[in-house]
């Protein structure tokens, strides 16, 4: 009877049809087996791809300096830590990284999780509840939607980016309901676009609201001392949690939140998702240090241009070619920025993955990016830079998606 429902539930889905249908038919974009390290171009499947699809955008995961610091964890603790931050797992490595990180916000504290995942997830159920207002962008990451739900709270969507929608919201929260979160990304995965951080903060302020930000995919990238799109916008002293994924630019596993001690200390006893899973592998906390370390030197400084710089041309080459990279994101000083995700937005989901088979067989290695993880009929392209990619490896690039996206009539 159960087996029943069960099946009942797996089979005649329309996501799992067309994954099945496209999987037969062209071959599509996901579980591709990578043979090579993260680096400009990987070996996929018996050939050599520019990698377009990677978070490695400080170009970092096979850096001499990261890989050291994950061998010489592994060398001093073994491949695994065997228990959780509470118990067993915690060693040296998760202190020294944690006051790194907090010195490097400059914040009371910090924590490290074992994924930005479980970062989001354990934090926003830990600090709202049943009561309480959180307020999402309808653009957020699906762990930032997962822990609201987690929470027990009222979940709102403000549209993506809209100020006066966030205005409406809050304006409408009841004066007597509890706490009020408003999560939003610094740097938005799938878009590749900047919230206007300054209004966001004020607004937060005006109403009495706490303010989160993750800064997953901005991390190392933004800001003077490269903590992330608040500190770009000035506004990191007013963000109650800043949370970023050690995943991305800092090329290892893992996420934190730095911010009070008083809120470090209500996770440690309260986040789920931090007191019940296994703490990181030695090798990824020995990667995140030396990854955090080298993102505040100055070489730091040299990849995170040199990233934005490459995410420049590429942008132009492409509408050079007439492909539309949609608009800079606007900075509070009137100037605008690129950032190193490109979307080409396609809409269909099957013209989409043909578009990522027709890169694909060309050499270029992108994502595609279907509902959920963007809206139904919101299909787009992901494109991601590395500060590694050469001049040659973005000029082929141009050359390949340019040619793919005529032939796909996009
Ligand atoms: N937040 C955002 C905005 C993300 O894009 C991701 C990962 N895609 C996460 C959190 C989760 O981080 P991790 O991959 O380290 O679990």
């Amino acid at each position: 009877m159960t087996v029943n429902r069960l099946t009942r539930r797996l089979s005649g889905d329309d996501r799992i049809e067309l994954f099945r249908s496209v999987r037969e038919a062209v071959g599509i974009p996901y579980f591709r087996v990578m043979e090579s390290a993260t680096a400009p171009t990987v070996r996929v499947e018996g050939a050599d791809k520019i990698m377009l699809g990677s978070n490695n955008y400080l170009g970092l995961a096979d850096h001499p300096a990261i890989r050291q610091g994950a061998q010489d964890a592994l060398d001093r603790f073994g491949a695994a830590i065997t228990g959780s931050r509470l118990l067993n797992g915690t060693i040296d490595l998760h202190l020294e990284l944690e006051a790194e990180i907090a010195a490097w916000h400059g914040t009371e504290d910090a924590m490290v999780f074992t994924t930005g995942y479980q970062t989001n997830v354990g934090t926003i159920s830990a600090v709202v509840g049943p009561g309480d207002l959180v307020v999402v962008d309808s653009a957020a990451h699906a762990s930032i939607r997962d822990g609201a739900a987690l929470s027990g709270a009222t979940v709102r969507t403000m549209a993506h980016n809209d100020i006066g929608d966030l205005e409406r919201i809050l304006g409408e929260a009841r004066d007597d309901a509890g706490a009020t979160l408003v999560i939003v990304d610094g740097l938005y995965s799938m878009e590749g676009d900047i919230p206007p951080l300054r209004e966001i903060s004020d607004m937060c302020r005006r109403h009495g609201a706490a303010l989160m930000v993750d800064e997953a995919h901005s991390l190392g990238m933004f800001g003077p001392a490269r903590t992330g799109a608040a500190e770009l916008f000035g506004v990191h002293e007013y963000v109650d949690i800043r949370m970023a994924s050690l995943s991305k630019g800092p090329a290892s596993t893992g996420g934190f939140i730095a911010g009070s001690a008083d809120m470090l200390d209500t996770l440690r006893v309260h986040a789920r998702a931090f007191l019940f899973t296994t703490s990181g592998v030695p090798a990824a906390i020995g990667a995140s240090l030396a990854a955090v370390r080298l993102i505040r030197s100055e070489e730091g400084a040299h990849r995170a241009r040199r990233a934005l710089d490459n995410a420049s041309v590429l942008r132009t080459g492409l509408a050079e070619n007439g492909i539309d990279v949609g608009a800079l994101s606007p900075l509070p000083d009137g100037g605008s920025t690129a950032t190193p995700i490109v979307a080409l937005h396609v809409g269909d989901d099957v013209v989409a993955m043909n578009l990522w088979r027709l890169m694909f067989d060309r050499g270029v290695f992108a994502s595609a990016a279907l509902y959920p993880a963007v809206p139904r009929a919101g299909a787009l392209l992901r494109l991601c830079v590395m500060a590694s990619h050469t001049d040659e490896q973005l000029r082929r690039a141009i050359e390949i998606i340019s040619e793919s996206t005529a032939m796909a009539r996009v």
